[in-house]
Formats: structure tokens, sequence, C-alpha cells
């Protein structure tokens, strides 16, 4: 079942630890498939070394399983909740990168501070608020989904492609489960430079709008004319 999104959701797994995205197997990759409403994601803690594709899980839309013999990642929950929340999106990454996971155990923002953020993120990669303690005792995983998915009530999810969750880390999503993989990459990069440019200059202020809106509409919406057409 939905051996082509198997690959594609295992390939992108197994480039976590090609990014150095991943400590253990602090990270997880889903992807869906739109027509029918299934979900393949890594089973949980299982090594990278070890994953194959048979190994995925496979799910509907509430959780249940499909096809596959192992327990589905335990941020599933998680995955679910977002593919319902944000309908444009075909695959998410989640996991506990350095840089990232630095910004959101600050509660911080990443603020856009040059053009590579701007070439990927309408606008700063916000941070989500503190969990209250009755969503973290019950059915944590899907609150966490519900917190991103506010995070983003007055934000095109389209156009900012990851969310830091307070004291915990990133979620970045995509057009797919190697394009979620590739904006996590990307975010990573972001919020080491972000970091470090704020270390050289404390005073530092967000990119130019001008700059920033140039950057980012060049590559993404009607009037996007970067790379080969
Ligand atoms: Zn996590």
């Amino acid at each position: 079942m939905l051996e082509a999104l198997k690959e594609e959701v295992l390939a992108a797994n197994l480039k976590l630890e090609e990014h150095n995205l991943v400590t253990f197997t602090w990270g997880n990759v889903s992807g869906i498939d739109r027509e029918s409403g299934r979900i393949v994601i890594k089973p949980s803690g299982v090594d990278y070394s070890e994953l194959t594709a048979d190994k995925l899980v496979v799910l509907n839309e509430d959780g249940d399983i499909l096809e596959g013999s192992l327990k589905p990642s335990s941020d599933t929950p998680t995955h679910l909740y977002l593919y319902k929340a944000f309908p444009a999106i075909g695959g998410i990454v989640h996991t506990h990168s350095r840089w990232a996971t630095s910004w959101a155990q600050s509660g911080r923002d990443i603020p856009a501070l040059g053009t590579t953020h701007a070439d990927y993120f309408e606008s700063a990669v916000p941070c989500t608020r503190e969990m209250y303690e009755e969503e973290i005792v019950k059915d944590y995983e899907y609150h966490t989904g519900k917190v991103i998915a506010e995070t983003f009530q007055n934000e095109p999810y389209e156009q900012n492609p990851g969310v830091l969750v307070h004291s915990h880390g990133p979620f970045c999503w995509g057009t797919d489960a190697l394009n979620a993989l590739h904006n996590a990459v990307v975010l990573e990069t972001v919020a080491e430079m972000a970091y470090h440019s704020l270390m050289l200059n404390k005073q530092l202020s967000p990119i130019d709008r001008v700059l920033h809106d140039k950057h980012f509409y060049r590559k993404h919406g009607a009037n996007a004319y970067y790379g080969q057409t």
C-alpha cells in the first residue's frame, strides 16, 4: 500500500541523519496521500540504520493502523492534527535539531535577519505559547498539534513552513515529505545564522521589509521567477 509514498518518507527520514538534524532517534518524518487521506510515518524508536520501507506505518486520518507491525511514532497525534489543520501540506518533519531547539527552549521567535530566511519564510519563525498543564497531562501530542495550529491562526502556514514548539523543538512542513525535510534543513541553518548574527550585533534589526518581500516573492506566489521554468 502506498509504496511510492513509503519510499519518499523513508528517504526523508534517512536524510535527517545525513543533514545532522537528529541525535539517536529524536526525529520523525511523515507524508500524506491526500486522495486516500492515508499517512505514512516512521515507527517509534527505530534506529535510522535499521529503517526500511516495510517498517513504516500506514494510518488513516484518525490514526488507525492500516499496515505495519510496529508502533507509529509517539508524535503521530501531532502529525494527524497538522494534516487536518493545514490542508495544503503533504509532509511533516519533527526533530530536536540543536539550533532550532535552542530558540524553542529560549521561547523566542527567530527574527528574519537576512535573505536566507526571507527566501523561505514570509515572517519570523514563530515560537508557540507554553502549553497549559491540562494540555500536557492528557493527550499531550494532540495538544502539541493544537497549539501549533493556534499559532498560525492569523498567519499563513503555506508561507511560513515551520514553527518552534515552546520548550521543545521545531516542526516543519512542506508540499511533500522531502520538501518538509528541505525546510527543516533551512530552518536549522537560519536558526544558527540568526544566533551568530545576534551575537555579533545585539542591536540588530530584522531585514528591510522591501528586501524581505523581494526575496520571498521571487520564489513564492503568482509572480515568482526564481529557478527554471
Ligand atoms: Zn520532540
